[in-house]
């Protein structure tokens, strides 16, 4: 597949170094993961000229692809190690899946909606990625047979922490996610120390909301 030309290699270029060197994330890993990953093959055809660009944009389904500066920062959070199995809640375009897979062991995705988890299957698949497991279903669930994960990380808006993530989450081990509701919600990195999360807050952030299934 011919995914690059040289425009969007060169957005993709300044997309690094304007929107998330400048503002701070420097980890020579991390920058290199969204210098690989063509942004624009996941989201849809008629957006690709502002794949680049400083702020999320639609991917169908009433759902939404996080801001390049969005991704960085909750992977640098994160900051999974090239021994590390992964698990992420809300899949969407793809496209933070792939960073992950640029970074971590092997990345279990979990996506609600099929339509979105069959695009985002397809482009991973055609980007040659082997290292991620794509799942359909309702993540608040975890993915307790893969279980457990060094890192997790949670792409929707969630009003609690789960359980289930807590019991699939690795002792030291790190969860990232948006906490709050359509009013409030922000950034937490919570550590897993001695049977307890121990967190730190990052600021306010804007997500769409986890949809827990019955
Ligand atoms: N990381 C994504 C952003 C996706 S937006 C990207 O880079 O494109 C959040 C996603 O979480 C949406 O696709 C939504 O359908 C999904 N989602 C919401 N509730 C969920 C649940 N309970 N289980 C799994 N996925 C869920």
């Amino acid at each position: 597949m011919q995914v690059d030309t040289s425009q969007t290699r060169q957005a993709r270029y300044e997309m690094v170094e304007t929107q998330i060197r400048k503002r701070g994330i420097i980890d020579s890993r991390i920058l290199r993961a969204f210098q690989m990953v063509p942004r624009h093959v996941f989201v849809p055809a008629g957006q690709r000229s502002t794949a680049y660009r400083d702020y999320p944009l639609p991917i169908g389904a009433g759902q939404t692809i996080s801001q390049p500066y969005i991704v960085a920062l909750m992977t640098a959070i994160l900051s999974p190690s090239s021994t590390d199995r992964v698990l992420e809640i809300g899949t969407g375009s793809g496209y933070q899946t792939a960073i992950l897979a640029e970074l971590a062991k092997e990345v279990f995705t979990i996506e609600r909606i099929r339509q979105l988890t069959e695009s985002a299957g397809t482009i991973l698949q055609e980007l040659g990625y082997k290292n991620i497991h794509l799942f359909n279903g309702d993540g608040s669930k975890g993915i307790p047979e893969q279980a457990p994960f060094e890192r997790i990380m949670v792409t929707a808006c969630s009003s609690r922490l789960y359980p289930a993530w807590f019991e699939q989450l690795q002792e030291g081990g790190k969860i990232v996610l948006p906490l709050g509701d359509s009013n409030h919600q922000e950034l937490i990195e919570g550590r897993k120390m001695g049977g307890k999360i121990q967190t730190i807050t990052h600021g306010s952030v804007v997500f769409v909301p986890l949809v827990q299934d019955e």
